[in-house]
């Protein structure tokens, strides 16, 4: 077992640093369930979060460095105003203060003494608000973990879970999911946009139906590396930028090429229920560019540059990780597949092609578990007909 105090928390771009002694939790891997809210998937752009309880608050000077954004009557989220990384929640009815999973790592003083860090940070304890997702999002591949059988709850679950081991979503309906979302939708339309927007509504974007045939240039991006032509390809990464941005450890990402995505903000002419028309549509501005004033009207986005090459854009109001760029790709942008608001569920499988078991920098990965559920997420898809 670690000792938690052999942990720090941290944002990405380093701002906020705390001893990981804060944690409630003596030692790691801590046990704690992942939610599925659409709130949580919402405002972080990712499809699930776990929140490990601190002992008390995080210090002032740490939360001068913090945008708190109120997600509900009783739930008060913390981003870092620099970076964007969601770091703490607090909560008005448990009057508690937890910390996002993906924000812990080992410090750099065990780092330096070279002590043993565990495989997994933090465990999956059991999986809540899965109703939410309508396609079970992870959930499916994650119901029994290293021997455990992990509990599903359609919605909130009891705290501690039931002794007897009993949940309210059999995984055999969890295991149904995929599939019914999958065939409940109608075909898919050409010339049709899927909406993108963070929780708050201050970043609210479009994205064209994806029509690989008619690109010029195949050779350009990995996009079209497709079975079908009218998806994007979509993919997770594991790697310690990622997980800092957003708070979770496994990143979900969509491959959408530059011409495939408008600014909805900006788009006043389209009204409700009505289709929009790409003439009427103003496109996003990103890459180099993207950090001048007024490039994007209406969207209230904020950017951290990582490096010279590499910019993070994030709702500056409810802290959600929309977008990332990198130089060495200048011609597709990873959109957070989390803000995607598409009507078959939190996998946009209707608009996205998702590489099944592809995950980029697995080597940085902290969740042993949860990544090594993904690498089975062809077998499993298949098996269920999802
Ligand atoms: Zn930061
Ligand atoms: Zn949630
Ligand atoms: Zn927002
Ligand atoms: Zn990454």
């Amino acid at each position: 077992m670690t000792s938690t105090s052999s942990a720090h928390l941290t944002c990405l771009c380093g701002a906020v640093s705390v001893f990981g002694a804060i944690l409630a939790a003596p030692e790691l891997p801590i046990y704690k369930e992942t939610c599925h809210c659409n709130s949580c998937r919402h405002v972080t752009g990712v499809l699930g979060a776990s929140f490990p309880p601190l002992k008390t608050a995080p210090p002032q000077d740490t939360l001068s460095k913090l945008t708190c954004y109120k997600s509900s009557q009783y739930i008060t989220r913390y981003f870092c105003s620099k970076c964007g990384s969601h770091c703490f929640v607090s909560s008005l009815r448990s009057k508690r203060w937890s910390c996002l999973g993906g924000i812990i790592e080992q410090s750099p003083s065990s780092k330096a003494d070279g002590a043993p860090w565990p495989k997994d940070v933090v465990k999956v304890w059991y999986h809540d608000f899965v109703l939410d997702t309508l396609d079970g999002g992870l959930v499916p591949l994650q119901l029994s973990l290293d021997g455990r059988s992990i509990p599903t709850w359609e919605a909130e679950g009891p705290e501690p879970p039931p002794q007897d081991g009993s949940f309210d979503l059999p995984h055999a309906t969890v295991l149904s999911l995929p599939k019914k979302s999958k065939t409940t939708l109608p075909q898919a339309k050409k010339g049709s946009f899927l909406p993108a927007k963070c929780h708050c509504g201050g970043v609210s974007l479009l994205i064209k139906r994806a029509s690989h045939a008619s690109t010029s240039n195949p050779e350009d991006s990995r996009c079209y590396s497709l079975s079908d032509p009218t998806k994007y390809l979509a993919y997770f990464c594991a790697c310690r930028s990622c997980r800092l941005a957003t708070g979770a450890s496994l990143v979900p990402w969509a491959l959408v090429p530059p011409d495939g995505i408008f600014n909805a903000n900006a788009s006043t002419s389209i009204n409700q229920g009505e289709q929009p028309s790409e003439d009427n549509l103003k496109s996003l501005i990103f890459g180099y560019s993207t950090s001048d004033s007024d490039v994007n009207p209406g969207l209230m986005l904020k950017h951290y540059w990582s490096s010279p090459d590499t910019c993070w854009s994030f709702c500056s109001k409810c802290g959600a990780t929309m977008f990332y760029w990198c130089g060495r790709r200048p011609k597709e942008l990873d959109l957070a597949v989390g803000i995607l608001r598409s009507e078959d569920g939190s996998m946009a499988r209707s608009w996205l092609e998702w590489d099944w078991g592809r995950c980029s920098f697995a080597e940085e990965c902290v969740d042993g578990e949860t990544y090594e559920a993904w690498l089975t997420s062809r077998k499993i898809m298949e098996e269920i007909g999802g």
